[in-house]
């Protein structure tokens, strides 16, 4: 049996147990889940806090409601990889040994890394949105705002989502404009990139977006520092921008255990091969989700991607075989633009985002880089998505590789022609029935490809995954609050181990 260890019980992590358990029994592969607490956030559902719109208990799930029968879930820190002896160390000081790691314990925010991050005015006039506690003091600091220099700034790129923060900006106008005090606040937009955004097409049309809302915008915007007295961010270049409340992106950081291992660059992310998501330091150590260095935006949709690809590479990395399916860069981020209306992004490593319509040419619903309500209520579901289809591993209407139908393209790209796109699709429709209830036949491999000694010795349990409700309207109902239950170590059903166990209404 093949000992199989994920570190990280977040989007990525969850996903591929799901998946992993699906497509092989207990007696093939033992998996054994590790993050260093009980509490799945909904991390798209931070942006929405500070404006009233969601409440906590919203975003936040017990994790045992998404692991599946037949994975043991340990809920201890993870203090450092011996990737030599193949041994994960926890900070309760015990042991897992492993075949195969897979690290998926994502990036965090660090505030306190840059300059003044630390300073009296945290919590006060600094803030950021880029985990709960932080995402819910804003929440009073923007319900108190009553005018001023109101200041949204990254600190530095690679983040996760990107475009959350033009989304902050977006809906700060919105909800001040609700409030009547729009005129009373000067919104400013600071980042460290020439533009908007990264690409130029996608650049253009989110700056046109910003100057058509009077947000100013601050482009190369490298900071040294938070000037906690003066309440102002400084560059090396020494500009100062004054501000009344600053809402600033920290610095994104993979966990402190990565570099303890060894097996980090200077942000603790985890080199690995683009395509494959196999770390370049050990072929027995993959990297899903946002912990690696893929040229992609950090965000679920790419994390959902590559475990596709992930699972395709799977039965050959099995049989010791050179992984042939690559990852794309294929990224997918809807974009929050106030007032009931959203826009999407769809891009690959080498396809900027463009205009047009997604997923079919002329007919849409959904517009590329066009603000419109079908993009807006597209986010809004994709919370239900995201605990009922995403993360439980069940198969969702996207390709994982990025394809170019509908797109108006201006430069180059690169992607799936529509040919193969509905070939694809005709496979994916076919097989669904199957896996959404769970009784998908095992594949039978392509011509060429390989296939996977299974031992057949042993009748082990049939996994079954987490069982979720179809009353989809009920996941968008206010829920009571979640309180922490940290450091449970649990091999068993959550109902024997938490006192109080959290049964997910959706
Ligand atoms: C404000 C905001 C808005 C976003 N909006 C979107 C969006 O609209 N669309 C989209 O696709 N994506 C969005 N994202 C990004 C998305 O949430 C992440 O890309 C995704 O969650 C990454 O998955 P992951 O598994 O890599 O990491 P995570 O989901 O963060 O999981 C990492 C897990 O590792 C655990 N962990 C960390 N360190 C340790 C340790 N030392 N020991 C044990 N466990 C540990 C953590 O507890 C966590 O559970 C947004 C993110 C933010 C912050």
């Amino acid at each position: 049996m093949r000992k199989l260890v994920i570190l990280g019980g977040g989007t990525a992590g969850t996903m591929v147990a799901n998946k992993l358990r699906a497509a092989s029994t207990q007696a093939e592969l033992s998996i054994t889940v590790v993050d260093q607490d009980d509490a799945h956030h909904y991390q798209p559902g931070y942006l929405f806090l500070p404006f009233g719109q969601l409440a906590p208990g919203q975003i936040v799930r017990s994790r045992h409601s998404f692991i599946p029968d037949g994975v043991d879930l340990v809920l201890c820190g993870v203090e450092k990889v011996d990737a030599g002896a193949k041994t994960v160390h926890l900070r309760n000081g015990r042991e897992l040994t492993y075949d195969t790691l897979i690290i998926a314990t994502g990036v965090q925010p660090r505030l306190e890394a840059t300059p003044g991050g630390d300073g009296p005015e945290v919590g006060k006039s600094v803030h950021q949105f880029y985990d709960l506690p932080g995402a819910e003091a804003l929440q009073e600091a923007m319900r108190t705002f009553q005018g001023g220099r109101l200041v949204v700034h990254i600190t530095e790129m690679p983040i996760k989502c990107p475009v959350a923060p033009l989304e902050f900006v977006f809906l700060a106008d919105s909800y001040f404009k609700d409030k009547k005090i729009r005129k009373k606040v000067d919104i400013t937009y600071v980042t460290p990139l020439d533009g908007a955004f990264t690409k130029p097409v996608a650049s253009r049309e989110l700056g046109d977006a910003l100057k058509s809302r009077n947000i100013a915008l601050e482009t190369d915007f490298a900071i040294a520092e938070i000037d906690n007295e003066t309440r102002e961010i400084i560059s090396f270049d020494e500009r100062r921008i004054p501000f009344d409340l600053l809402v600033t992106v920290p610095l994104n950081m993979g966990p402190d255990y990565i570099a303890a291992s060894g097996l980090g660059d200077e942000m603790n992310f985890v080199p690995c091969d683009q395509g494959t998501m196999r770390s370049l330091a050990d072929p027995d150590i993959f990297v899903l989700g946002d912990g690696g260095t893929l040229k992609t935006s950090k965000a679920g949709s790419v994390a959902h991607f590559a475990v596709d690809i992930f699972m395709e590479n799977w039965p050959q990395y099995l049989a010791g075989q050179q992984l042939t399916h690559n990852f794309d860069g294929h990224a997918n981020c809807f974009i929050e633009s106030g007032g009931g209306k959203g826009m999407l992004l769809d891009f690959n490593y080498e396809t900027q985002p463009y205009t047009g319509e997604f997923p079919l040419p002329g007919i849409g619903p959904m517009s590329l880089l066009k603000e419109t309500r079908a993009n807006h209520w597209a986010k809004v579901a994709f919370r239900w998505v995201y605990w009922n289809l995403l993360i439980t591993g069940k198969p969702l209407p996207f390709t994982a590789d990025m394809y170019l139908m509908g797109k108006k393209i201006e430069d180059t790209a690169s992607g799936t022609s529509t040919p193969d796109l509905l070939k694809g699709l005709a496979s994916t429709i076919i097989r669904t029935p199957a896996r959404l209830f769970g009784s998908l036949p095992k594949a039978k491999p392509a011509p060429g490809r390989p296939t996977v000694a299974r031992p057949t010795s042993v009748a082990a349990p049939k996994a079954s995954g987490p069982k979720v409700n179809p009353k989809a309207a009920a996941a968008f109902e206010a829920l009571p609050e979640y309180v922490a239950q940290q450091g449970i170590d649990s091999t068993a059903d959550p109902a024997t181990v938490l006192p109080d166990p959290i049964v997910p209404k959706f």
